[in-house]
């Protein structure tokens, strides 16, 4: 994966953690490279934790996770709407709906 500013390649580290950086822009993995790093503004274009406003994320399986603090969210692009939930998980509704039962039995005393 090339860098995401300048598009310079990857080299393989010689040993040890590479000294490119991860990032997410736009929920894509991204890669910057030592150069652009040096510049000021390399997380700028970044996406950033809404958690403590780190540019370290990675962007896997459709969640996008910060490196700092663990923040978790979804990558936008891959929200389904099948995951929205339809209905209240009962208990208040049951409860209200038992109160209402009650109070309807002890309603005309024969
Ligand atoms: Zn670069
Ligand atoms: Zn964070």
């Amino acid at each position: 994966m090339p860098c995401f500013r300048c598009g310079a390649r990857q080299t393989d580290p010689v040993r040890g953690a590479s000294p490119w950086k991860r990032g997410v822009q736009a929920d894509h993995q991204v890669l910057i490279c030592p150069d652009c790093q040096a510049a000021h503004d390399w997380a700028a274009d970044l996406d950033r934790c809404a958690g403590c406003g780190s540019a370290a994320l990675v962007c896997r399986l459709g969640e996008v996770e910060c490196r700092e603090c663990g923040h978790t969210r979804d990558a936008v692009r891959d929200e389904s709407p099948g995951l929205v939930r339809s209905g209240a998980p009962g208990g208040l509704s049951e409860e209200v709906a038992a109160a209402l039962n009650r109070v309807l039995k002890r309603g005309p005393v024969a």
